[in-house]
Formats: C-alpha cells, sequence, structure tokens
C-alpha cells in the first residue's frame, strides 16, 4: 500500500473507519516527528504488531509552556515521510494547529496522581496537553493498540492511567529507551546539543549507570543514590539539575527505600536544552 498523509480529521477517521469494516487491525504511534531511532523503533513494534500502521506528526503547542521551545522545536517533514515509508508506515496523520484546536475549543483531559511530580512540577499544564492530544489522537486514529516510548516514563504512566479510567478501547504498549553508541538516549532536542554540550549530556547516561551498579550491590537508601548522581552530574559544566528522583513505578511518588519496582528519574538542563532520562530497578527486562 502506498504511504498516505491526511491532516484532515474527518478524512483520518473515514480511513480508520473503513479500516476496521476490512478487519484490520489499526496500530498506532504518536509523535512529534523529527524522528530518531528510538521514533523507529515504536514503529517498527506497531507494524509487527497490526494490518495499519498509523502515526501521527503533531508538535502540539497545549503540551508546551509559554517559555519552552514550541517554536524552535526541529521540524523535518520531507525526511521524516521518508524514514516511515522505510519502516512500513501505512498512514502519516499530519493536522495543523487549527485542525486540532479550532476557535472556542474549550475540552481538556487531566489525570491526576502520576502526573503530580517529576515533569508535572517542572513543566505545569504539560500533562494535560499530553493527554489531552493522545485522547483526541485515539479518537481520530480509532488504533487497537498505541505505543510509546520508555524514554518518556511518566507520560506513559499518564496515558496509561487515562486509558484505564476513561474505559479507552486500546492497549498501550511500552518500548524500552534507544540509545545513542555512547549511551545518550535518543531525543530529537539532541540536535540542540553543541559538542561540549553533548559531552555534558552524557552524565545523565552515566549517572544512571552508575546508580545502577550502586543498586547491583545492594545498595537500597534512596538519598545514597542520588547523591552520588546529583555530585556525578554536577561535576559536568553546563548542567542544571531539574530533578534527580526515584519513585515507586505504579504512583511516581517518591520513596526512601527501594522495595518494589522503582524508578529513577532524571531531567537536566544542558544550558539550555532540557534533556530527561531514566533507570528503573528491579526490573530483569530492562537494560
Ligand atoms: P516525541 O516525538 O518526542 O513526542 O516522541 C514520540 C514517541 O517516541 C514517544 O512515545 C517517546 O517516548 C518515544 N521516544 C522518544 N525518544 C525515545 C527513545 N530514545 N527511545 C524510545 N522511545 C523514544
Amino acid at each position: 500500500m502506498e504511504m498516505k498523509t491526511i491532516s484532515s480529521i474527518r478524512e483520518m477517521q473515514l480511513f480508520s473507519e473503513a479500516a476496521r469494516n476490512a478487519g484490520q487491525k489499526i496500530s498506532f504511534v504518536p509523535t512529534m516527528g523529527y524522528f530518531h531511532d528510538g521514533h523507529l523503533s515504536l514503529m517498527r513494534e506497531g507494524r509487527q504488531r497490526a494490518d495499519c500502521l498509523a502515526i501521527s506528526i503533531y508538535v502540539n503547542p497545549t503540551q508546551f509552556g509559554p517559555t519552552e521551545d514550541f517554536e524552535n522545536y526541529p521540524r523535518n517533514l520531507e525526511r521524516d515521510k521518508a524514514l516511515a515509508g522505510d519502516v512500513g508506515v501505512d498512514v502519516i496523520f499530519y493536522p495543523d494547529n487549527k485542525e486540532m484546536y479550532p476557535e472556542h475549543y474549550q475540552t481538556y483531559v487531566d489525570v491526576e496522581g502520576v502526573t503530580e511530580n517529576l515533569c508535572g512540577m517542572s513543566r505545569p499544564g504539560h500533562f494535560r496537553g499530553v493527554t489531552t492530544v493522545c485522547a483526541k489522537l485515539f479518537n481520530i486514529v480509532k488504533p487497537h493498540c498505541a505505543i510509546f516510548g520508555k524514554k518518556d516514563f511518566q507520560q506513559l504512566a499518564a496515558i496509561k492511567r487515562m486509558v484505564l479510567d476513561l474505559d479507552m478501547d486500546l492497549d498501550i504498549i511500552g518500548m524500552p529507551i534507544v540509545r545513542e553508541p555512547d549511551g545518550l538516549a535518543m531525543s530529537s532536542r539532541n540536535v540542540y546539543l553543541k559538542t561540549d554540550e553533548r559531552e555534558a549530556a552524557l552524565s545523565l547516561s552515566r549517572s544512571l549507570k552508575i546508580a545502577k551498579e550502586m543498586y547491583d550491590k545492594g545498595e537500597r537508601d534512596v538519598a545514597a543514590i542520588l547523591s552520588v548522581v546529583r555530585k556525578y552530574i554536577e561535576r559536568h559544566p553546563h548542567t542544571n539539575i531539574d530533578y534527580a528522583k526515584i519513585c515507586d513505578t505504579t504512583t511516581l511518588k517518591d520513596i526512601g527505600h527501594i522495595a518494589g519496582e522503582s524508578v529513577l528519574a532524571l531531567a537536566v538542563k544542558i544550558n539550555r536544552t532540557r534533556l530527561i532520562d531514566n533507570y528503573v530497578f528491579g526490573n530483569r527486562l530492562e537494560v
């Protein structure tokens, strides 16, 4: 099937309805574009799981704060289309802001609990934007499953919660973090990094590795691990820690002692570029 690009909500809904009526399973990967291997790994998973693979490319304004990088966010539709074509995407939903948020728009989805800590604290309104746009995209694309990366750990938790709480009829799949060979978690925002900043950015993944080693040797005290992690990151120039926390993976509340599955979540500014990364303790499947 030739890959289609659809910008109209109505047309996308009709496309998906036709696929469903033909008995096809639809998988869906929502993105903000500017693809890297992290995005492509989600699409490959989606390709495996369904007959029809839909993705969206939409830099969603409602999830950016007033001082954030919405205007400057990297965009390259032609390159993204070529990469999506290579992994076998069937349809790209590519709406504009007028289509998604027309005049008089006034409905938002707000997940509580799991969005309160971490990025919810430092980016007020961010998750409200994320869950709102995902709810809309699910109603537009009507997928049987949607695939998200665990790099945005809290986002995945919020989406899972929304789907459960609002009885949305689709499966949410989480996929492992894809990294550069030197460990840097892939992100569209990595293009912002100059050479010395990129070097400093490695402090995130390297500090996670140090934390993993402490955990593997039996350390379970959160303060002890976080103190080493913070000191390691702060030794690097250009870094400013937004948060470094260890939380329960279900509630995303801070914990003092690691007992069950928990996540070490980092958000660090490298000069003006804010990066996130995380590592899950007590999950044998995670590398
Ligand atoms: P974005 O375009 O940044 O909104 O990301 C779209 C999807 O790709 C989200 O589900 C992200 O969690 C996922 N993603 C981004 N970076 C990575 C990565 N390095 N590894 C795996 N998934 C990722």
